[in-house]
């Protein structure tokens, strides 16, 4: 178990004492977003020691060129890179003439970072010793509000506790950003116009190549003790560096305090044109009501997400703390108003991953969307990929397929693919099955029969095209086979048969045919759209039984057990027990061709299939499985343990499922990986919440109905969740004692262990 950081407290992330190795990382924990936009916790004053300075834009990148050793044909053009923007939060300060900046400063005494999860308010506050005779106290607090996309909120508050001193205050908009992150150093943004006035700082920026408009905006207002306001800044411009500046004499006790407004308006929600007028607006509002006001509006917001996704936990309050850090990141990162939008693996808390769209949406996020909000949001994220299909085509014809079959991307910003690494890119075809599965579950879930006709099945279509074409018929095994794949364990490349996969596209085959069928039956005029749209010919079908009824899965030879892929028993099977605890993880110790020759797996492979077909399975097959796969495992990407929680509670495994319920859902807060400070694991928080719900919860919906499987970990005395299962929000609490359930509408049916409930 690792050792703890950030204190526990049910509702608070709290950080206690100044640690500069730590501060890139609680940039991350402490990172704030609000769907629209999102910031890592850089300090608003300068800061000369080590930091990822960070603040991202929703749907906002760039094609940063691909850079490889050898370029092959196929190869993406780009890897699309999610853009760190320009700054708005940044004030600096001196006082006495001296900067405040904590890694200069003489002393600092009771330094403390707090989010309040319940709230959205991040807290900072320090004292400094600034020299023999300067002492000052400073508190801040931030957020980016829950209501209006636009606008963040800094309330910078300043006290003398010894001395008498000119503070003098530099509050700007920094345009000249760059990305950690890039492959050419290539700038990415360039600035069109600029406003600098006492009322308004503005810097129109637009990304190169990808040409999106971006105002970042800011206003200051200086307060004293009284909540007088000391009037007008002075400006000052220095190229894409703008600001607002004010003098103001503080002494011995007093104190003052900076408002702070600022943020983005996103040319792909306005027009240019009427970027000065939003601005202006937001900032005039904003100061009307004041930071009180605002932080109750953003509370609201809270209050009502709060109201429906959150997860209480009795008797663990590490437990409790580290399910609402999840689920408060992933309000954070994905609002679900916007289909052009989708999750990040990182979200809006660094730079990796590109910001890009992986699977994770469909294999993880997606259930966590589609129970806590209103089935919208989660048919948005299954329309962002209708609206991709036709770039999805055209990037499996760049690979050779024809006719209509669709490779969806493994990694993207706008359909395109955007991975550089081959392995990756061209062979984790899996993706394509998870993207069908997503729509089998939206269906299975919501009860919403309209997506797939409506545009459900054309995605579906294309996938089952790509998978016909895929395959290829061996005489040898007389089946129907796939090579050259890398499955979900991408500590193998290459390999053939991968079994997961192979499973996926004998079902996606089938699904796809029940789906047209139905289609047919049901909605016949718009079939007959649908088959001129897609040049369909119903000989398509024969091949798809065909090769779904004559597919190739490796399997043991004496037991009872699919292999991962084709030679996996050639390997030397030894547990992940025996490496070394001090080459974990083995990504940062060991070279890529040994960890390609060894047994060890990155994450749920074979197992991520028996967890998206459960159903297709005994619990004795799981159980030989789970057995065999799960000691080989060293969970090396956030995505692994969740899948691994819940399989185990639903063997009834309920120490090793909560020890894996720990691993996700304290992965970033414990810092399980080292790799904290790049920033957070967002995709798999959304596992976190499933191995709550489906894990220990045991939720399925099976024939339209709910049916719950309660297996509660030893240690906690109650949890309770609630879903919006079609409309009707069911709130379920398990003690070690007894299950209950409040419905809204009392007609709804539970069944608890196969029974219905009351
Ligand atoms: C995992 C992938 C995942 C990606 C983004 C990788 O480490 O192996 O399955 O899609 O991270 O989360």
């Amino acid at each position: 178990m690792k050792k703890v950081y950030f204190k526990i407290d049910p509702w608070k992330i709290i950080e206690d004492g100044f640690d500069e190795s730590k501060v890139r990382a609680s940039e991350s924990i402490f990172s704030l977003g609000n769907g629209s936009m999102g910031q890592r916790a850089n300090f608003e004053e300068q800061y000369s020691g080590k930091t990822y300075q960070g603040s991202y834009i929703g749907g906002v990148y760039y094609p940063d060129k691909t850079r490889v050793g050898w370029w092959k044909n196929g190869y993406p053009e780009f890897f699309a890179k999610v853009l760190n923007a320009p700054n708005w939060i940044g004030i600096n300060i001196r006082i006495a003439g001296i900067p405040l900046d904590l890694n200069k400063c003489i002393k600092i005494f009771n330094f403390r970072r707090e989010l309040d999860m319940k709230t959205g308010i991040y807290k900072r506050s320090f004292e400094l010793q600034l020299s023999a005779n300067i002492h000052v106290a400073i508190d801040v607090k931030r957020f980016l509000s829950m209501k209006e996309g636009s606008l963040g909120v800094i309330k910078y508050q300043i006290t003398m506790v010894k001395g008498n001193a000119d503070i003098e205050i530099d509050s700007y908009v920094d345009g000249n950003i760059k990305n950690y992150d890039s492959n050419w150093e290539d700038p990415f943004w360039n600035c069109k116009s600029k406003i600098v006035s006492p009322e308004l700082l503005l810097l129109h920026s637009q990304t190169l190549k990808t040409n999106f408009d971006i105002a970042t905006y800011a206003q200051t207002q200086l307060f004293d003790e009284n909540g007088d306001s000391k009037g007008n800044f002075t400006i000052s411009d220095q190229n894409q560096f703008i600001s607002q500046n004010k003098k103001h004499y503080l002494t011995e006790g007093g104190s003052c305090f900076v408002l702070k407004f600022g943020g983005y308006i996103n040319g792909m929600n306005h027009n240019v044109k009427e970027f000065e007028s939003i601005a202006f607006n937001l900032v005039l509002n904003a100061s009307s009501k004041g930071f009180n006001e605002l932080a109750q509006e953003h509370n609201n917001s809270w209050n009502k997400i709060w109201e429906q996704s959150d997860i209480k936990i009795e008797g663990d309050d590490k437990a409790q703390q580290a399910i609402r850090f999840n689920i408060f990141q992933l309000n954070q990162t994905y609002t679900g108003h916007d289909a052009r939008l989708n999750v990040g693996p990182k979200g809006f808390t660094g730079e990796k991953y590109g910001g890009g769209t992986y699977w994770d949406t469909e294999a993880y996020c997606l259930p966590f969307y589609m129970a806590t909000k209103n089935h919208k949001v989660a048919r948005n994220l299954l329309k962002y990929r209708y609206n991709q299909l036709d770039k999805a085509i055209e990037n499996a014809i760049k690979l050779g397929f024809t006719d209509g079959a669709a490779l969806y991307p493994m990694v993207t910003m706008n359909g395109e693919e955007c991975h550089n690494e081959w392995e990756i890119t061209f062979e984790e075809i899996h993706r394509n099955g998870a993207i069908a599965f997503a729509i089998f579950n939206y269906e299975r879930f919501t009860g919403d029969t309209s997506y797939i006709p409506e545009m459900g099945i054309e995605v579906l279509i294309g996938i089952a095209r790509f998978w016909a074409q895929r395959v290829n018929y061996s005489e040898f095994q007389k089946a129907f086979v796939i090579l050259g794949v890398t499955g979900p364990n991408e500590y193998e490349n290459n390999i053939n048969n991968n079994w997961y996969t192979n499973y996926l596209c004998q079902w996606c085959l089938r699904f796809t045919i029940e789906q047209i069928l139905k289609i047919k039956k049901q909605h016949i005029q718009k079939w007959e759209v649908i088959k001129v749209k897609l040049n369909w010919l119903d000989i398509e079908v024969d091949r798809w039984k065909e090769i779904a009824d004559n597919m190739y899965f490796p399997k043991h030879p004496n037991q009872d057990i699919y292999l991962q892929q084709d030679g996996f028993l050639d390997k030397n099977l030894i547990p992940a027990t025996s490496i070394n605890k001090n080459e974990r993880p083995i990504n940062q110790h060991w070279s890529w061709d040994r960890i390609l020759r060894s047994p060890f797996i990155k994450q749920a492979d074979v197992l991520q299939g028996f967890y998206f077909f459960e159903n297709h399975f005994d619990k004795t097959v799981l159980e030989r499985h789970f057995n065999f796969y799960e000691p080989l495992t060293v969970h090396e990407s956030s995505l692994s343990p969740c899948i691994h929680s819940i399989l185990a509670a639903s063997l009834g495994k309920k120490d090793q499922a909560y020890d894996f319920y720990l691993q996700t859902s304290r992965l970033d807060l414990d810092d399980y990986n080292n790799e904290l400070e790049e920033g957070l694991h967002i995709t798999s928080m959304a596992g976190t919440w499933m191995s709550i719900v489906e894990g220990f919860g045991g939720l399925r919906i099976v024939d339209n109905q709910v049916h719950i499987d309660p297996k509660i970990p030893n240690i906690w005395k109650a949890f309770s969740f609630k879903i919006n299962f079609r409309g009707t929000i069911i709130n379920i609490k398990i003690t070690k004692q007894k299950v209950t359930v409040d419905k809204s509408n009392k007609d709804l049916m539970v069944y608890c262990n196969g029974k219905l409930l009351n």
